[in-house]
């Protein structure tokens, strides 16, 4: 059997080792420059690749291909293989028949790494031999060639999912859901919720689906969909049959009719979103059969993931945070939501047609004072010019951090939560959060 890689980042290469590893004739095509690591990792294994150009030759007479989520469906090679009838898969797809794992699949619009990482922490405390994979860190397949875990959390993105066929989780969540990555669907938000959902198609009886029960349009799926799965929600607003809620100032996550319950003023994760991640999480551990004790110790002792709400410093008693991660206008609410006094807003970057007016109240009764960080800071001005006392732009962070702590005085927060990808000033939201974080130990 001929495999094809498609890509030759982290999944490809964890993909191609898996496929040479299980007898196949492997081939990794990148038309992009592969990284020198992993060119090397490949010769080392005696994998043939090319990068900088798709011969297609040698591709499209392959039995399978697996490509890479980065690569979008409309490009001119994958429209080629899907021609011939040439399956192409993603990797959690490639990989999955080759183990016995179980796996937890989580995905969402926001908070997928959050509650991964949440999830993984748990589990790991709860003492079970657990992988953490999908779009963070080694790559699943890459995993399962090394056989080293008996269950998985997988963090999965919708490009991973619209690569499955017979994928099938045992445990799976979806977070929440809101416009994001459009551009990859056609502009149809129809189409990007039914790629989130393909998370449970091929889900059993015997297996879990957790969701969030306040969210509108996963509601609106449930009206004209089915899942197998037993399902199990969260909610923030109603105490829920099975799952996770909120009472007394308590997390209650309530499965088979045993209940956990922990003060939310505990953990260790600060503002709704993350109570709602939690929940998710907790409800995984407790499908698990992780003891109370264990899972309360985890989520108080959970170290948050960088860039998300990530205390940074206080200085002269102003609390620094960095949010770069927060890409889209769902994330920037919870973040603003999450704040409990005067608040300096770092924002902007490339719009990715956002609709701001979700915001105005909390920008309302938060925010202070806002530095505009992007080439063009128009729409900023036009939304919120006249709801707040002082909006300054710049396009350098160092400058951006002194004008913040300019306009802060004690007690106050200053946020960097752009709402908008970071490509017109920096290399990556990563970059961008960095680069934050220096500038405020610099102060
Ligand atoms: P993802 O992996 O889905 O992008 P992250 O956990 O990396 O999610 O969080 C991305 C951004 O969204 C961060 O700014 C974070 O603070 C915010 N966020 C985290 N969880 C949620 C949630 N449940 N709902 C809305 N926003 C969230």
């Amino acid at each position: 059997m001929k495999l094809v890689v498609l890509g030759g980042g982290e999944s490809g290469v964890g993909t191609a080792i898996l496929g040479k590893k299980k007898g196949y004739e492997v081939f990794v095509s990148d038309f992009g420059k592969i990284k020198e690591n992993y060119k090397e990792i490949l010769s080392i294994n005696q994998i043939p690749w090319e990068d900088e150009k798709h011969t297609e030759s040698l591709i499209l007479d392959a039995d399978v291909v697996m490509k890479s989520p980065g690569i979008p469906e409309k490009a001119p090679i994958v429209k080629k293989l899907l021609e011939r009838n040439i399956p192409v898969i993603s990797e959690i797809e490639f990989a999955f028949p080759f183990t016995n794992a179980k796996t937890i699949g989580i995905t969402g619009s926001n908070g997928k790494t959050t509650t991964t990482l949440l999830t993984y922490h748990i589990l790991k405390q709860g003492g079970l031999n657990v992988g953490l994979a999908g779009n963070i860190g080694k790559s699943f397949a890459w995993q399962v060639a090394e056989n080293n875990h008996d269950y998985y959390v997988l963090e999965l993105s919708s490009f991973q999912l619209d690569g499955i066929v017979n994928y099938r989780p045992d445990i799976a969540v979806i977070t929440n859901l809101s416009p994001d990555h459009l551009d990859r669907y056609a502009y149809d938000y129809n189409l990007y919720i039914a790629s989130k959902f393909r998370i449970t198609k091929n889900q059993t009886e015997n297996d879990f689906l957790i969701v969030d029960h306040d969210d509108v349009e996963i509601n609106r799926w449930f009206q004209n969909n089915k899942t197998k799965a037993k399902k199990l929600s969260f909610s923030l607003t109603t105490t829920v049959e099975e799952g996770g809620f909120e009472e007394n100032n308590n997390l209650n996550s309530k499965i088979n009719n045993d209940l956990f319950t922990m003060p939310i003023n505990e953990l260790a994760l600060e503002g709704k979103h993350n109570l709602k991640n939690a929940m998710a999480a907790t409800a995984v551990a407790q499908l698990m059969k992780v003891r109370k004790q264990t899972i309360r110790e985890s989520l108080s002792n959970f170290q948050g993931a960088e860039h998300r709400l990530e205390k940074v410093l206080k200085i002269q008693n102003v609390q620094y945070i960095n949010d770069s991660k927060a890409t889209n206008v769902n994330a920037t609410f919870f973040a603003l939501d999450s704040m409990t006094g005067p608040t300096v807003w770092i924002v902007g970057g490339v719009d990715k047609g956002n609709d701001y007016d979700e915001l105005m109240p909390l920008v309302r009764e938060k925010v202070k004072g806002i530095v505009c960080l992007g080439v063009d800071n128009q729409k900023l001005f036009n939304a919120f010019n006249d709801v707040v006392d002082v909006m300054i732009e710049t396009t350098s962070m160092t400058e951006a951090v002194k004008i913040a702590q300019r306009m802060a005085e004690k007690g106050d927060t200053v946020l960097l939560s752009p709402c908008c990808a970071s490509f017109d000033l920096f290399e990556n939201y990563e970059d961008r959060g960095r680069q934050f974080k220096n500038a405020v130990h610099n102060l």
